[in-house]
Order: C-alpha cells, then structure tokens, then sequence
C-alpha cells in the first residue's frame, strides 16, 4: 500500500488543533487505498500546543502520528523544511491546521497524483476577507519574482497547501536556503491545480501581520538571487540619486542665500522657502532609504544564519506513534 504524508506546521494552535485533526480523520477514513501519516512540526508553541498533539497521537493511531518538536519558534519555513525532511510517505501534502486549507480537497489532490501530476497546487480563487493593499501587495509579490527567477513561474494565489511528490521533495530538501513555495514550483513541470475557496480560519489566532509578509517577500527575492549585490542595486542607485540630488538643491540653496543678499526681492524669498522644503523631503527620503536598506540587510544576516542552521540544533525531538513506522 502507498504511503501518504501529510506535513502540518504548528505554532499556538491549541485553539483550532482538536477541530482540526477530527475533521483531517474524516477525510482520511473514507479514503482506502492508502497508508496514512501525519507529520505534526510543533515549531515552538508555549500554549496547550504540544500537550495536545501528544493526546491526539494516543487518540489517532490510525492516523500514524508524528510529532516533530523544534527548539524554539522558527517560522513555519524552517517547519515545513523539518516536517518534509521527518516524512517517508511517496507523496507528501503540506497544509496549514486552521482549516483555511480544507482537508476535504484531499481525494482530488491524490486523484490528480495519480494521473501523473508531480506536483497539485490548491489554489484560491477568492479570499473572503482580503482588503485591497493585501491583494496588490500580493499581486506585486509574485509579479516581481516572477520577473527575477526565469523559468518556472510561481503560481499566484497558492499557498502552503500542495501535493508534492517524493521527487519534487527532495528537490526542496536538496535546496534548503530556499523560500517552499520557491522551491516547490521549481520542483517539477508537471503541475496540476485545484481551484478552492479559502475561508477565514477556523479557531485561534492568524500569524502573519505586514512586517512577517515583507520579511518573506525579502527572503524570497534574497533566494531567488545569485548575490546579495544583486538585490541590494536598486537601493543602492536609488540612494545615491537622493543624495546628488540633495547635495544639488544644497548648493542651489546657497547660491540663492547669496542672490538675497545682493538682490533683496520677495520671488527670492519664495523660491528660497520652496528649495528648502524640498531639501527637507530629500533628507528624509534618504533616511527612510537607508533604513530600507539595513532592515533588508539584517534580515538577510539573519536568513544566513537560518541557513546556516544544523538540524541537530533545530530539532528537539522526533516522536513516532507506535504503530507509525
Ligand atoms: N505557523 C508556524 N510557525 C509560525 C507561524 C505559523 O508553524 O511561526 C503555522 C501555523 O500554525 C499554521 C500555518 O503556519 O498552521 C500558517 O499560519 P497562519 O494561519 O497564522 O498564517 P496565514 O494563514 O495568516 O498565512
Ligand atoms: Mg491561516
């Protein structure tokens, strides 16, 4: 019999987990002709979290329960990364547990894997509750990516939530400096895709506030390059415009100090008070850049030091249910 995984990142989910195991049990137990195994990556929960998942692995055993447990909170990244590395499965479907990702979409995703598709992306057609900055940023986010890395086009409007074949997961597994959903559409051509709506979740709280989207945003187009200096050009060019321009209007200002002086007329006071205004708003602009430019740096140290991670380190513990192997 095949064997499936299904690789689920937690962090604080006490609130959505019982709801959403009972509800992943349902789907699974109408589906046959496979073996089953749920790899649960606990990634640093300090809430009921973990108690739970150990209640739920007694209370499952036909669900083949794993729980991989990560030293600290390290983001669902460096989760799903653990969760597809603990998994033995021929196919592997990664979902988040709040059911935004509904695990009745399961059977269609298999059906399609077993046409031949390597990969099955779950894609939303709709986002009840997105607001417009959301969508545009998320539009902007995928446009620009897709304009950087050549060759496979990474799928709007997907998510986590995929059927990956062993292939395509090595393929990740091989590239661990890389963004999933990245790596995962260049894992193989052979894509199908589910068209779902994706509602609010279930229970608990959402994660991601702007600034966690703009440090995946950055990460991705980080990994995406082939060198930091790739990346941090445009700012860079963009900063030194602002300061020849400043470094302009600067001496603009004291040639009109000096027009003043001689000439003493109100049009010199106008265009003296609007030169200085716009030196103001150069000033500031070449601030806010800068700080542009060290936030991108420092996350990019610290996506480095990610990379740098041993497992050993990451990964407390691995417990498989007994009737799991
Ligand atoms: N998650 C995680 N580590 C984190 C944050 C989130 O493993 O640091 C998990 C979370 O438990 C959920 C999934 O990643 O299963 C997606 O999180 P969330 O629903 O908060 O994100 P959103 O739906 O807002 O993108
Ligand atoms: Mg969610």
């Amino acid at each position: 019999m095949k064997k499936i995984s299904i690789v689920v990142p937690v962090y604080n989910e006490d609130a959505v987990l019982p709801l959403f195991t009972s509800e992943l049990d349902k789907v699974l137990k109408r589906i046959n002709d496979y073996q089953f195994e749920v790899v649960f990556v606990n990634d640093g929960s300090t809430d009921g979290t973990y108690d739970l998942l150990l209640g739920i692995q007694k209370g499952y055993p036909n669900l083949h329960i794993v729980i991989v447990s990560l030293t600290k909170n390290y983001g669902d990244e460096v989760a799903l990364h653990e969760g597809l590395h603990a998994s033995t499965g021929k196919a592997v479907i990664v979902m988040d547990c709040d059911l935004q990702d509904p695990p009745a979409l399961i059977p269609e995703m298999i059906s399609k894997w077993e046409e031949g598709y390597e990969a099955v992306n779950a894609r939303y057609v709709k986002r009840k509750k997105d607001g417009i900055f959301s969508r545009l940023g998320n539009k902007m986010y995928y446009k620009t990516i897709n304009r950087i890395t050549k060759g496979h086009q990474i799928p709007l409007n997907v998510g986590n939530f995929r059927l990956l074949d062993r292939d395509c997961v090595d393929y990740i597994l091989a590239h661990p400096a890389g963004i999933y959903r990245v790596e995962a559409a260049h894992s193989t051509n052979h894509i199908a895709e589910i068209d779902y709506v994706r509602d609010e979740r279930k229970r608990g709280k959402d994660h991601y506030n702007t600034r966690g989207m703009f440090k995946i945003g950055i990460e991705s187009f980080i990994s995406v390059s082939s060198s930091p200096f790739q990346w941090m050009f445009p700012y860079a060019v963009g900063f030194t415009i602002v300061a020849i321009t400043a470094l302009v209007a600067e001496v603009t200002l004291f040639i009109l100090i000096v027009l003043y002086v001689i000439m003493n007329s109100a049009l010199i006071w106008v265009i003296l008070i609007i030169s200085i205004a716009l030196d103001v708003i150069l000033i500031v602009g070449a601030g806010v850049l800068t700080g542009l430019c060290t936030a991108t740096h420092n996350i990019y140290l610290d996506l480095n030091k990610e990379i740098a991670y041993k497992e050993e380190e990451i990964v407390s513990n691995i417990l498989r249910g007994e009737k799991a192997s």
